[in-house]
């Protein structure tokens, strides 16, 4: 990535500054810095850099985000990388510059178009999403015509200079009226617009330079991803048509549900069957979480509902290091039959027990505040 000056500092102008107000700056510069009119060894860069900070500041979208993170293209869920600075710092720039110069030399030449954004999806596993992932994913996408760069002639042949309207694409009709003569300057139907004609049109993509193909794309999923999550990867859709800029691809994101695990946001949740006699006499118990079986102890006189906390076990977060909690939620479980030898010894065990006093009560509520649930 380039250094690049504040955008509103190239301009002139200030943070708050109005549309108009970018707009007229721009024009005054542009004018200024113009390869044909300023022969100054820095003018062309200069000129450059008036157009790039234009095209985000005059850009509502470009601009909040420009304001927001200082520049723009930064992709959500860390794209590829490529942002605007890879642009063609001249794509888009035709139809501003034509209005402005009188519209004469390129108005009715095609005017660079960004190419399409292209939309699909992945499934990742629980623990891709927790942990990231790096996949190859195949997208059909609209690029340069391999067999002729996107030139749209057969190899070999160049085209030639359309003499209907000697190369410069449009044409001059006069017409009459009632008011008297007037000129009209329009696209030149020979070439349409183009200002060249192909004669030997490509044989693979006839002649239309570009061409739809499966392209194979690496793409880095961060860690602590959730289901309905998109990545973006900026200048990865398909390629524009007269030296636009790409598109972006969009990965919709799909996480599979775990079989024992579930999670709340950078917390795993586990439930931990246990008897009661475990609960009433506690024991040292393996439990598993996503690096493996760690070993926990259960105390005397465990609850239904208590919640072990084991740190540092759960979903990654942005910052590198750190991770959320792995949550052990005990759930007793009564057992559903019971030979004759287990029934008398719970029968006379029965005798020695009171029921539950009232300090018993409310473990719903517990569970409730430690996991942080609504009622
Ligand atoms: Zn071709
Ligand atoms: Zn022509």
């Amino acid at each position: 990535m380039t250094n690049h000056r504040d955008y509103y500092e190239v301009l002139d102008v200030p943070r708050g500054a109005s549309p108009e107000e970018i707009r007229t700056k721009f024009r005054r510069l542009a004018l200024e810095y113009h390869p044909d009119r300023n022969s100054d060894p820095g003018a062309q860069d200069k000129f450059k850099e008036v157009n790039e900070a234009y095209q985000v500041l005059s850009d509502p979208q470009k601009r909040a985000e420009y304001d927001r993170f200082g520049r723009v293209g930064v992709g959500a869920g860390g794209g590829a990388g490529r942002g605007f600075e890879g642009h063609d710092p001249f794509g888009g720039f035709g139809d501003i510059f034509d209005t402005f110069f009188g519209g004469f030399a390129t108005s009715t030449r095609r005017a660079p178009q960004v190419g399409g954004d292209i939309q699909t999806a992945i499934t990742l596993s629980f623990e891709e999403a927790v942990f990231g992932v790096e996949r190859e994913i195949e997208v059909r996408r609209v690029e340069p015509c391999g067999r002729c760069g996107g030139k749209a002639a057969e190899p070999g042949h160049s085209p030639v200079q359309c003499t209907h309207c000697r190369g410069s694409g449009q044409v001059r009709r006069v017409q009459r009226s009632a008011f008297g003569q007037f000129a009209q300057i329009g696209p030149c139907p020979q070439c349409n617009g183009e200002g060249k004609i192909i004669t030997n049109p490509c044989s693979q993509c006839s002649g239309s330079g570009r061409e739809r193909r499966g392209r194979k794309i690496r793409v880095n999923i961060p860690p602590g991803v959730e289901e309905g999550n998109q990545v973006r990867l900026v200048g990865e859709g398909d390629s524009g048509s007269h030296g636009g800029p790409p598109g972006d691809l969009y990965i919709g994101l799909r996480v599979q549900p775990h079989e024992i695990f579930q999670r709340r946001d950078h917390e795993i949740l586990y439930e931990l069957p246990i008897n009661f006699a475990q609960a009433a006499l506690g024991d040292e118990m393996e439990v598993p979480t996503l690096d493996g079986p760690e070993t926990l102890r259960v105390p005397e006189g465990t609850q239904a509902g208590t919640v072990f906390r084991i740190k540092g076990r759960g979903v990654p977060y942005a910052v590198k290091g750190k991770r959320g909690d792995h949550l052990v939620v005990v759930n007793v479980v009564t057992p559903r039959s019971l030979d004759e030898n287990q029934r008398r010894l719970l029968e006379e065990l029965a005798q020695t027990l009171s029921n539950g006093s009232k300090e018993d009560k409310g473990w719903l509520g517990k569970i409730k505040d430690t996991l942080g649930l609504d009622s």
